[in-house]
């Protein structure tokens, strides 16, 4: 019935847009490229990318994927949190990050979540 079925989306898409690769440093350009390994489905996770690869950990992928989006997120002048689409505003200073103090709310939950996340996982 489905015998194509359509790519799904996934959360690495931000990294296939089109961009001015000149305008980004040289970490976000290897998290960049570690953010299409995920997007393009040749790999399943970070943890996945690190096994590969015996010079980076985890965590360092995690991160140099992080600094990748923020940079291109700002080049793109979009608000940082990750599912809001909404461009930040015209006068916006580069210390900015958000489009509303609502996202930027969000956005420090997201964090504190994440890192309690990772805090269990240790624990655990
Ligand atoms: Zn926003």
């Amino acid at each position: 019935m489905f015998d194509e079925p359509a790519r799904r989306p996934t959360k690495w898409d931000w990294a296939l847009q089109p961009l001015d690769r000149a305008k980004l440093s040289p970490q976000a350009l290897r998290g960049l490229s570690f953010a299409r390994t995920l997007a393009n489905g040749l790999a399943g996770s970070t943890r996945d990318i690190a096994r590969g690869l015996d010079y980076v950990s985890d965590r360092t992928i995690r991160r140099l994927i992080v600094r990748a989006r923020h940079e291109l997120r700002r080049e793109l002048g979009h608000c940082l949190r990750t599912d809001c689409e909404n461009p930040l505003p015209r006068q916006a200073t580069r210390r900015r990050k958000y489009c509303s103090g609502a996202c930027r709310v969000a956005a420090l939950r997201m964090r504190r979540r994440t890192a309690s996340d990772a805090m269990a996982r240790r624990a655990g």
